[in-house]
């Protein structure tokens, strides 16, 4: 896997509130609170981070945010801020959505997918009219028939309208794009999540957690979101990356998470992980 001009930058799209204890599971508030405080209904405060690769012929965006389609009560119950959105950060790196050539949505709940699809005079249409855009067949079947569990994270007009174009490229676990992307398939999330890992051409790899990893605080072993349709199945997923990850001095990217961007993983005498060399994605990856 190489590519000898390739670029990764960071996408904020903007942040958004979810509740803590939803974000925890059963872990309980006087733990969680230390890492990540709540306000004072309870909620935290996460980013919706995205992240653009780019090499000699490709702008690959991985994500996309929530978007802008949906009605101010659905978005107030999200309580968006922050000064960035998709677009403006994509113009500051010299882009129009034109000229983005793939998109991979790791799965397809609102806060992940949004920005694909763009209200226009009334018509849904991709943002991305030149891209082609990624999703697992498993996660795409799951969004299309929801389970009652998920079903109010699946909007349709999100992902819908880009099948209806023709625009939509089932991938699998193994397969890649551009050389530099490899494709791993995770279930304990949703079914049929994409976390993506990105390999560059001096051997460091950056691994995009998605709803694995969404913060550094969930690389805590029973630190898993109420959101997850089998927990028992993150851990292990979890479990399995983690010590690859260990091992292979992989940098992970975190989604949501509000201050720490990317870190390292460690693993103590009972295998459990915690971050380590937190930073940002540009003082590793220039
Ligand atoms: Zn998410």
């Amino acid at each position: 896997m190489e590519n000898s001009k390739m670029k990764v930058r960071t996408i904020h799209t903007g942040n958004f509130k979810l509740d803590g204890g939803a974000m925890f599971g059963v872990v309980p508030k006087q733990l969680w609170n230390k890492l990540n405080p709540a306000d004072s209904n309870n909620l935290c405060n996460w980013a919706m981070r995205c992240l653009l690769i780019q090499t000699e012929d490709r702008n690959i965006l991985i994500d996309t945010g929530i978007g802008d389609k949906q009605s101010e009560s659905f978005f107030s119950h999200y309580d968006l801020n922050g000064p960035q959105s998709l677009l403006s950060s994509l113009k500051s790196e010299g882009l129009e959505p034109e000229d983005i050539t793939d998109v991979l949505l790791t799965h397809l709940h609102f806060d992940h997918c949004g920005g694909a699809v763009t209200n226009k005079n009334g018509v849904m249409v991709p943002t991305f009219t030149n891209a082609r855009y990624y999703v697992h067949k498993t996660q795409w079947d799951s969004a299309m028939d929801p389970n009652p569990r998920e079903k109010a994270s699946f909007l349709r007009e999100n992902f819908e309208p880009l099948y209806d174009a023709g625009k939509i490229i089932f991938l699998e676990q193994g397969d890649t794009i551009a050389n530099v992307i490899e494709v791993h398939v995770f279930y304990g999330h949703t079914h049929g999540m994409i976390a993506p890992l990105i390999c560059f051409p001096d051997g460091k790899k950056l691994f995009y957690g998605a709803d694995l990893f969404p913060s550094s605080a969930h690389l805590k072993p029973h630190f898993v979101m109420a959101y997850d349709i089998e927990p028992l199945k993150t851990m292990s997923e979890r479990a399995r990356i983690n010590e690859i990850a260990a091992r292979e001095n992989w940098w992970y990217f975190y989604e949501h998470d509000l201050i720490t961007e990317i870190s390292q993983v460690a693993l103590n005498e009972k295998g459990q992980s915690y971050p380590i060399n937190g930073s940002s994605l540009f003082e590793i990856f220039i």
